[in-house]
């Protein structure tokens, strides 16, 4: 069957970088309070009506699908604190021409759903874990639930499914962990990731300078990993990639501060309000639940998303100077992390 001609399989942006990947943020609401991103009394959660519905997502997924986005990574907030987030990401996972349905989740409520992620085909999460301190970790995230997060862990590698840890690393409150992080992929095929911190904590004060910048976090590892080694960092890779001989799992460090990575730019994002942004570090442009509920038929949501992406920055630093003049950023949970 021919496709209508506003589904166009191949979506560019106006620096000619070919869309596949979307991240959609189903819900604005944590079960954690980490505080590089967000405050600690939360923060002024959505109400319902301004989310995106299931429906609406769906059918923004599919519409993004036909236009050649073949990977979707679900995000939030904490994704599994919606209610039907497992109906409709088992509806999602049927589409065809998603060839790659993620997840980003902090582990808490997350392991006894993992036989279902796994039926689903679900091959790959993504895991947020800052420490391997029980009493770090209920300070940087204000919530006693290390042991929680641990246990998805296991039960994520017992089902196979490839598990990537997400770390970010903060200057004074973490980076005595990074050796043990390090350690954790010799017994375990996890790939542990280093995150620069960035500035979306939901309006608290950021570094002038940040000190625990991607080369610092590498030489930190070397000290304690010196025969650590260089891999291949696979195509789209926002991550820099090592392995340490003998090591079942591997690390990578994400420069997401210093963003050096968007040159191979493939993604979009799409805000639990529905807000459609081409990059993170932007101010978010097109509410596409808007044009939604004015009733609008999928030539016109396609032409809109068509139409902001010819207004993509070239980078996140681009971004940041054309929208956030006033240095202020939302909390990751309310852009999707
Ligand atoms: N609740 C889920 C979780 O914790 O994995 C998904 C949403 S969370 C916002 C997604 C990712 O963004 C997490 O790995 C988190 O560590 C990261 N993140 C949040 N704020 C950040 C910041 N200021 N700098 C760097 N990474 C951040």
């Amino acid at each position: 069957m021919e496709l209508p001609n506003y589904l166009c399989p191949v979506l560019k942006d106006n620096h000619g970088r070919t869309i596949n990947y979307l991240r959609l943020a189903v819900t604005d609401r944590c079960n954690l309070r980490c505080f590089y991103c967000m405050p600690e009394q939360g923060n002024n959660w959505l109400a319902r009506t301004e989310l995106l519905s299931w429906e609406e997502m769906l059918r923004l997924c599919r519409l993004t699908i036909g236009m050649g986005v073949n990977k979707i990574r679900i995000t939030g907030g904490e994704p599994f604190v919606r209610k039907g987030i497992m109906p409709f990401l088992s509806e999602l996972s049927q589409i065809k021409g998603l060839d790659n349905l993620t997840i980003t989740t902090n582990g808490v409520v997350t392991a006894p759903l993992v036989p279902e992620l796994k039926q689903m085909g679900i091959r790959s999460v993504n895991l947020s874990l800052d420490t391997l301190d029980r009493d770090r970790f209920l300070a940087i995230t204000h919530r006693d639930e290390f042991d929680k997060v641990i246990e998805t862990m296991h039960a994520l590698i017992s089902h196979r499914i490839e598990v990537k840890i997400n770390a970010v690393v903060m200057d004074g409150k973490n980076t005595q962990d990074i050796p043990a992080l390090v350690a954790l992929t010799k017994e375990l095929p996890v790939s542990v990731r280093f995150i620069e911190e960035m500035p979306f904590n939901g309006g608290g004060q950021h570094y002038q300078t940040l000190l625990w910048d991607h080369m610092q976090i590498l030489q930190t590892i070397k000290n304690s990993h010196p025969k650590i080694a260089k891999i291949p960092d696979p195509q789209y890779s926002t991550s820099y990639n090592y392995k340490i001989p003998g090591h079942k799992g591997d690390v990578g460090i994400i420069a997401a501060y210093t963003r050096s990575f968007c040159g191979t730019c493939n993604r979009i994002r799409l805000t639990p309000q529905g807000v459609l942004k081409t990059c993170l570090y932007d101010n978010g442009g097109t509410n596409l639940k808007d044009i939604l509920r004015s009733g609008a038929n999928d030539e016109a949501v396609s032409s809109a998303i068509v139409a902001a992406l010819a207004t993509k920055a070239i980078d996140g630093h681009e971004a940041e100077r054309t929208t956030y003049a006033d240095g202020a950023h939302q909390s990751m949970a309310m852009i999707g992390g």
